[in-house]
């Protein structure tokens, strides 16, 4: 496989952009090697720029869920670019997506749009201080909201690859109004809240963790927030960005039966367009401006084409449930295949998964957190990774992130060919 191209691009690329791109998982580093540029894509393919074909397992993110150049999602967009590209006054189409939305996701009574996850989670948790009249938040080790200061405290995903869970750049003070505790751990929690009676406004977390590699909440855990918020007046916030639309038509909360006070969305909400949003209870969404005095704004918030491509995707899900049950099947076959070469090759390897979203783990011991997501075998992932990528799967390129399946997985010459990828880069690791 020839990548003359792309190492020529990543070359200029440096001279030009802080390491290379514009996002900082995307430069391969914790797995080695140069990243691949992408040319085009189509269903389950990507198309790189020296030619290679890849089967994909990023979608973007998370947002592909239905596979690249859907001709539903590329219809509306289209639709809509003919009438201009952007308005900054109020559309029918926003009055048409919040409406979806409230439909789609249970806990939600009002809902604002903005342009991605980060600033979702930014005015959520603004609100949240807004309407309890308190500062200090609690989030989890090893979760990513976004890179907005106050997330940034034992952060997941990039900034982890990156060794960066705690940027410079963030002022003590904002650092100091966020409080962390280790996922699943509702003991360390309810300490943090005793310690800092009537300080605590509120409480972030991703139901679903997928930014520590992909890692499941254990039973009674969310309950448990849930209880302790509702008892303490602190706002729970679901962090649903990677999970909204992608485990239920209704998220995580929908699956997993526990409601939040505040959700925040990103990702398949724009159907691969800047999209983000946050809702929740009517009482506190209505503490935003102009109905209330929180501020947040947006130029282009709410943007015409980006809710046509996301009304499109919420739309076809709303009335598509069969999507899930594919999913479902798809991700199930996929790991059953990386389960039956792990024994046949003798690895003893933990794979967590949940609907469309699983991570295989370099370790043999369950990962329940950050600390057991950590003792993976970074280097044997890289060696996996790499073969992969050699073989024509493209993973994400770091341990500590989640795998997507779209439905444009489903075929079985497909599924063939990743089971045949894995067998080979299992043995390479
Ligand atoms: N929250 C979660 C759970 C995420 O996974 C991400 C991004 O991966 C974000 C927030 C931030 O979203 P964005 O990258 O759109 O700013």
């Amino acid at each position: 496989m020839q990548h003359t191209i792309s190492h020529e691009l990543f070359s200029k690329a440096q001279q030009v952009i802080p390491g290379g791109v514009n996002s900082p998982v995307r430069a391969f580093k914790a797995v080695g090697g140069n990243p691949v540029f992408i040319k085009s894509a189509k269903g389950a393919y990507l198309h790189d720029e020296d030619g290679n074909q890849y089967i994909e397992f990023i979608n973007s993110w998370g947002p592909m869920l239905l596979g690249h150049a859907n001709p539903v999602i590329e219809e509306a967009v289209r639709e809509a670019i003919s009438s201009s590209l952007s308005f900054g006054a109020p559309t029918r189409r926003e009055v048409e997506m919040a409406e979806l939305i409230i439909d789609m996701v249970p806990s939600v009574e009002k809902v604002r749009m903005v342009n991605s996850g980060t600033e979702a989670t930014m005015s959520a948790i603004r609100v949240a201080r807004g309407y309890t009249g308190r500062e200090k938040i609690i989030k989890f080790e090893g979760c990513y909201h976004g890179h907005g200061d106050s997330f940034l405290i034992a952060a997941g995903s990039g900034a982890v690859t990156l060794g960066v869970p705690d940027s410079p750049g963030v002022t003590k003070g904002v650092a100091n109004d966020t409080l962390t505790a280790p996922y699943n751990d509702l003991a360390a929690v309810q300490m943090l809240v005793a310690a800092n009676p009537n300080q605590i406004a509120a409480i972030i977390i991703e139901p679903v963790a997928g930014n520590m590699g992909l890692v499941l909440p254990k039973e009674g855990f969310l309950e448990g927030l849930r209880e302790l918020c509702t008892r303490e007046g602190i706002v729970l916030i679901f962090d649903e960005v990677m999970t909204g639309f992608r485990l239920a038509r209704g998220g995580a909360q929908e699956r997993l039966g526990v409601m939040p006070d505040m959700t925040t969305l990103g990702k398949i909400i724009g159907g691969g367009m800047p999209v983000g949003a946050y809702g929740g209870k009517r009482e506190i969404m209505d503490c935003v401006a102009p109905a209330g005095p929180v501020y947040q704004a947006g130029t282009l918030s709410g943007n015409p084409v980006a809710m046509a491509a996301g009304l499109a995707m919420l739309r076809y899900l709303n009335t598509h449930p069969e999507v899930y049950t594919l999913l479902e099947q798809t991700s199930q076959t996929i790991v059953n295949d990386i389960r039956a070469n792990c024994k046949a090759l003798d690895l003893n390897l933990t794979i967590n998964h949940i609907g469309s979203m699983f991570t295989v783990f370099f370790t043999d011991k369950p990962v329940v957190d950050f600390t057991t997501a950590k003792q993976s075998d970074l280097a044997a992932f890289g060696r996996y990774f790499q073969a992969m990528l050699h073989e024509g799967v493209y993973l994400a390129p770091s341990q500590f992130e989640s795998l997507f399946v779209s439905t444009a997985l489903a075929e079985p010459t497909l599924l063939q060919q990743v089971a045949q990828a894995n067998k080979k880069a299992l043995a390479a690791a």
